[in-house]
């Protein structure tokens, strides 16, 4: 269903080799797979580059508070229909954000503030009213935000993007939903819910949905994945096009980004990690490999999962065990000498 080619490759084996069987702990993962590396259309991938992205995340802004710094959570909106094309809420959005930004008034109140820097997450919804393009944004100050401070971005922050949505002949914002703050303290759950949102990759009870939550919905809002799930589940038409419409939209954007220089000032001593790094596994030890040809017989059943699940509790034994159950060949399977079993033995020297 995918136009992406990479997404179409992740988590197929690069080339003919084998794939890896990698441990770390008590549990397996494959090793020696392609990944796509996308924040926006791939599931896998998306997961864990937000996961690691929020860590990274929060600790910055901890290392940020304990410093002495003041720290504000934003999100911005914009509004829109069902008959909107996610093209245009999504340019709004981003060009609003760099116009007001750019704003003499907001400027001033920014700078007032003590403007530092900022981590912008963008994300996409599909809700009642069609596609719900918004950012969430920690912005970071040299000194805590004063009541007075906090006032003037409020306003300002609010009244340049709701100008610039306007001027275009776009519809106006309703004041309080349309551009948030909430300042950040070191016991303030805003942190905590933004690294919440950052985490909602999408796979739940928007699964379960009824046809008619697709075009009218419910309340609440669809994440992306379940619209490609309900194509998936239903063949819908109209849910694929919503999908190729979020996959050409997001094509290049980044999901989550630092200001200039602010990564470097509040995590001196980690290396930036692209999001393609962020999608490769960590630690572990190779145990064993599974011949390419197996491998691909092992996705083609959807026994993925159900291979690493037999190793972590059973070892070679219950993995054996498992492909045997399937009829699949298990010379292919090459695991510790002592644990091979006599007739694969056998099979492989037949
Ligand atoms: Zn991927």
């Amino acid at each position: 269903m995918t136009a992406n080619r990479r997404l179409r490759d992740c988590g197929r084996p690069a080339g003919v080799s084998d794939v890896a069987l990698i441990q770390n702990g008590d549990h397996h993962r494959y090793g020696g797979l392609f990944l796509c590396g996308s924040g926006w259309v791939c599931p896998v991938c998306s997961a864990k580059i937000r996961f690691r992205r929020a860590d990274e995340i929060s600790r910055a802004i901890a290392r940020a508070i304990e410093a002495g710094f003041g720290a504000v959570f934003v999100t911005r909106t914009i509004p829109h229909t069902a008959e909107d094309e996610l093209r245009t809420t999504l340019g709004y959005l981003a060009e609003g954000r760099r116009w007001s930004a750019n704003h003499w008034a907001v400027k001033q109140a920014r700078e007032e503030a003590g403007y530092f820097g900022c981590i912008t997450a963008k994300e996409i919804t599909r809700g009642n009213n069609g596609w719900h393009p918004h950012t969430h944004d920690v912005e970071v100050f040299r000194e805590p935000v004063t009541p007075k401070a906090y006032g003037k971005m409020c306003k300002e922050y609010f009244d340049k993007l709701n100008a610039f949505y306007v001027r275009q002949g776009h519809k106006p914002m309703v004041r309080g939903i349309g551009v948030k703050l909430d300042i950040i303290t070191r016991d303030s759950d805003a942190l905590g819910r933004y690294l919440v949102k950052l985490q909602e990759t999408g796979i739940g009870l928007g699964n379960e949905m009824a046809r008619g939550d697709l075009k009218k919905g419910r309340k609440g809002s669809l994440m992306p994945f379940d619209i490609a799930a309900y194509f998936l589940r239903t063949g819908d038409v109209d849910a694929l096009k919503l999908w190729h419409e979020y996959e050409r939209e997001t094509k290049g954007k980044s999901v989550i980004r630092f200001s200039k220089g602010l990564r470097g000032q509040l995590l001196p001593d980690e290396p930036e990690a692209s999001d393609e790094d962020l999608a490769v596994e960590g630690d572990g030890v190779e145990v064993g490999r599974l011949a390419n040809w197996l491998y691909r017989r092992v996705v083609a059943l959807g026994l993925e999962a159900a291979v690493l699940r037999s190793l972590d509790t059973g070892g070679f034994g219950a993995l054996t065990e498992l492909l045997t159950a399937y009829h699949l060949d298990t010379s292919g399977l090459h695991g510790p000498r002592q644990e091979i079993n006599p007739t694969m033995l056998t099979n492989t020297s037949g």
